[in-house]
């Protein structure tokens, strides 16, 4: 058997997943439905990958800059549509699943019991959901109501994944220290993945990677020769709430 060189086989790995990830973030993206009920929750098609964080975290900015398109957060962040579970078909091969962001400063017990209510209907019994990626501001670090969903994701045994948000706000120094004081946060949890996953919307930086983990998570994936007409796009940071 040839010899590789230490380190040669990981690094063509990781060129190679970059690369699927890169592609299949270029196929069509389109918005599903927007759900406020169980009962008007799709049934099951593709596997799904859930974006779960606190208002204002960076969530549709991330998902934005993820699929190199403006209009997806727009729909999201259209009034009412932020009180929604809000389902986006990319490629025919994965489904992204925006939920409500939670911890709203302003919101009320009711409007707090019904997030509850509506992710744990989600939740429960979701054969197809294949990964929560929760989304922690890099500034803010991990906070009560980010355990309190933790907890949710654990009781539901629903793997999750952290992603860092909003990094170019942190000294670069400074992001080793963060990873680690996130990972000792999520620790003392059960179904976390172990991938922490540092990403900016506004400087572009770790998308790459994330999109490379969640291409892990597709049906089937595109082929090299595909379209990829759908260049680096203008940034489009959405609107904070
Ligand atoms: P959402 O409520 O979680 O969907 O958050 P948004 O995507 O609407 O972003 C909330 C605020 O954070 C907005 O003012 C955005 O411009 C800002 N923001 C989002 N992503 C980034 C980022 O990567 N870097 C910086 N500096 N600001 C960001």
């Amino acid at each position: 058997m040839p010899e590789t060189p230490a380190g040669e086989d990981d690094s063509t790995n990781a060129a190679a997943a970059i690369e699927t990830g890169r592609l299949l973030f270029t196929q069509e993206c389109e918005f599903v439905m927007g759900v406020r009920t169980e009962a008007e929750l799709p049934q099951p098609e593709l596997s799904e990958i859930a974006f779960a964080g606190r208002s204002n975290v960076g969530k549709s900015s991330l998902l934005n800059a993820l699929t190199n398109r403006k209009t997806l957060a727009r729909t999201s962040n259209t009034p009412g549509r932020t009180r929604e579970v809000n389902f986006f078909r990319l490629g025919g091969t994965l489904m992204l699943v925006d939920l409500p962001g939670y911890g709203y400063a302003r919101a009320g017990k009711e409007e707090i019991a019904r997030w509850n209510k509506l992710i744990e209907d989600y939740l429960r019994g979701r054969v197809n959901l294949r990964r929560v990626c929760l989304l922690i501001d890099a500034r803010r670090g991990v906070g009560a109501p980010d355990h309190a969903v933790m907890d949710l994701l654990d009781k539901a045994a629903v793997v999750y994944q952290v992603a860092l948000t909003k990094i170019d706000k942190e000294k670069p120094g400074d992001l080793d220290k963060i990873r680690q004081t996130t990972a000792k946060e999520i620790s003392r949890h059960g179904a976390a993945h172990p991938e922490i996953l540092a990403t900016s919307a506004a400087k572009r930086w770790g998308l790459d990677e994330a999109r490379a983990s969640f291409a892990t998570l597709a049906e089937s994936l595109p082929v090299a020769d595909g379209p990829a007409e759908n260049g680096p796009a203008e940034i489009a940071l959405a609107d904070g709430e």
